[in-house]
């Protein structure tokens, strides 16, 4: 019996939020129909779309796979963790365009939300946005501007562990539990500690690094193999753009070996970045491996000992260990977990997809979907945020020290206000300057940015000035300041994101808009002209001529629109790759 849209109906009156999960090295979106949070394909049938951005020499832009293959002929092209960068001001080269790491994601984004579009045949207007749970106010204020620059409607950004945590209350709403999450992706690490009960999820602590994850485990394998001819990462990669990120590629697939095998041999690319007939090869064993990680997870175990520290548990008060993320498949990882806190982690659902299907389930939160109206999420605050203010030791004043207005792992949202008091008898001005961290001295933290507050009226020193922090849902800052009487003053936090004025910010979508990507329909071709052509470059020159005949073909006739050539030409290609032993599929 036929089946009219039963799939993909929706209520107009609603529009439907996705849910976005915009990582650093993958990203995923989703959406919350029949009761249940469920993931979106891209235009390859992936579930996982590589966040790497890429300019077709024609200046088209692909994103995903197609421009994964890209990266490694022509890595100046292309763009990569750039979520790193997220609220920074700097610029990267893409071919001859530049753009800023909110731009990037915005493309990402876009590319997200038409998968989504032609899933569900309708169009896109919300989401709500993954952030890592340490992203601070700069980072979060770029990623919701990222996601206005898609035309996405930002209905919240939510932190990844809480994510993941309310794929796990969703599906065990009557258990009561302590549980730990620990999310090590490719770029960022946190963990999170939350209690469950009855429906009721409470976030109490959320600690961790946002520069630290899964890519800087690959980059102490690149350099352990380039220190074995003394030759240092930073140094060879700029001299030898194409060598790394062929021994890359090498080492990425090494370390995914060594989470299944004991050890393993990676091949090596020469100076040039090719490939001999017989290539050299460095053999790497687990242990060896694990040894070499061990800074990383020195780093790895402060911030859990923080979290459970400010939740008030113990290891032992944690039933349930809850591993996200790609890198938590690493054994070194999943050994640290057991001699941590004395029992497994469980491994219920697959860590690349949770925080995606969680933000679904925060979509169907704010929808007031039936099927979660019996559940209950609070979150917290990660960050000590506060001012800085002046001391005064017998008679001398001394500044640069910080006062918390909001302590670290508050329940939010929040608003509080503090008194602070004017140093100067007839005082006219105040610049407050906000940082985030736990230092004494505003030097040993992070500054946010500042508010000037102005026309103050006239009083002896030590009159009072108010000032309101207030932390909403999506993790965003708002600072206000007044004197009795005078007039209120908000934040225009000097960030870099923040200091686009409107006008700026419509410039750039203009810009973004302008760009053609290249059609979504043709993607999966595209693809495939560039793994061939990254095939080419790993071949030995004896085997080559045919598979480049070939792809000379296929991509003439990907130029001109004749189907039926096309097919053929797509039918020898694929030959060819096949008879050379290379399957496309296999990255
Ligand atoms: P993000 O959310 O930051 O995009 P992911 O959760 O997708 O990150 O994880 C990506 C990271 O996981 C990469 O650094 C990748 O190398 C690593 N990874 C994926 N699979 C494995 C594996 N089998 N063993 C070790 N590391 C893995
Ligand atoms: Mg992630």
């Amino acid at each position: 019996m036929p089946e009219f849209g039963s799939d993909s109906s929706f209520p107009t009156e609603e529009p439907v939020c996705i849910g976005i999960d915009l990582g650093t090295t993958h990203s995923l979106v989703s959406v919350f129909r029949d009761g249940k949070p469920e993931l979106i394909s891209n235009a390859h049938g992936d579930k996982l779309t590589p966040s790497i951005v890429g300019v077709l020499q024609d200046g088209q832009i692909v994103v995903g796979s197609a421009a994964r293959e890209l990266r490694v002929t022509a890595p100046e092209r292309c763009a990569w963790v750039f979520k790193r960068y997220m609220g920074q001001e700097r610029k990267l080269k893409l071919g001859d365009k530049e753009f800023t790491p909110h731009e990037l994601s915005s493309l990402v984004l876009q590319s997200l939300r038409d998968d989504a579009a032609a899933q569900l045949n309708t169009e896109i207007t919300d989401a709500v946005i993954t952030v890592p749970a340490y992203f601070n106010d700069h980072q979060r204020t770029a990623t919701r501007l990222a996601g206005e620059m898609a035309g996405l409607n930002v209905r919240r950004m939510i932190n990844e562990p809480t994510a993941a945590a309310l794929v796990y209350g969703f599906h065990a709403r009557e258990e009561e539990k302590n549980l730990c999450v620990i999310d090590l992706g490719g770029g960022t690490f946190d963990v999170t500690v939350m209690e469950v009960f009855e429906g009721t999820l409470e976030i109490r602590a959320t600690a961790g690094e946002s520069m630290l994850g899964g890519e800087d485990f690959t980059d102490r394998m690149v350099s352990a193999v380039l220190s074995g001819e003394d030759t240092q990462l930073e140094l060879a990669e700029l001299q030898q753009p194409l060598r790394v990120s062929r021994l890359r590629g090498e080492c990425e697939k090494a370390k995914r070996l060594l989470s299944k095998e004991e050890s393993c041999k990676i091949r090596l690319p020469d100076q040039d970045g090719n490939f001999a007939e017989k290539p050299k090869t460095y053999r790497l064993t687990r242990a060896d491996f694990s040894r070499m990680c061990d800074p990383l997870m020195q780093r790895i175990a402060g911030p859990i000992a923080r979290a459970l520290r400010d939740a008030e548990l113990d290891p032992k008060d944690i039933d349930d260990v809850i591993l996200v993320g790609g890198s938590t498949r690493m054994p070194v990882l999943r050994d640290f977990v057991v001699d941590y806190f004395g029992k497994p982690p469980i491994i219920d659902h697959d860590p690349d997809e949770v925080v995606a299907l969680g933000a679904a389930v925060q979509a169907a939160l704010i929808g007031q979907d039936a099927a979660v109206d019996d559940m209950v999420m609070t979150d917290v605050c990660p960050f000590t945020l506060g001012v800085e203010v002046v001391k005064e030791f017998g008679g001398h004043m001394q500044d640069g020290y910080f006062k918390p207005v909001l302590h670290r792992n508050c329940t939010i949202p929040i608003s509080r206000e503090e008194v602070f008091s004017t140093v100067a008898a007839n005082q006219t001005n105040v610049t407050l300057r906000v940082f985030q961290g736990d230092a004494r001295k505003v030097a040993d933290n992070t500054a946010l940015g500042e508010l000037e507050v102005k026309g103050l009226p006239p009083g002896p020193a030590g009159s009072p000035i108010y000032v309101r922090f207030t932390y909403d849902l999506s993790g965003v800052l708002e600072v206000e300041a007044y004197a009795p009487g005078g007039e209120r003053f908000r934040t225009v936090l000097t960030n870099h994101v923040h200091q686009l004025s409107p006008a700026q910010i419509e410039e750039a979508k203009r810009r973004i808009d302008a760009l053609k990507f290249y059609p979504r329909d043709d993607l999966d071709n595209q693809k495939l002209a560039r793994f061939a052509e990254r095939m080419l470059g790993e071949l030995h020159p004896s085997q080559r001529q045919q598979l480049d005949e070939a792809l000379d073909i296929y991509e003439d006739a990907m130029a001109r629109s004749d189907r039926e050539h096309f097919a053929s030409a797509k039918d020898t290609l694929l030959m060819v790759l096949s008879s050379l032993g290379l399957d496309h599929e296999d990255h």
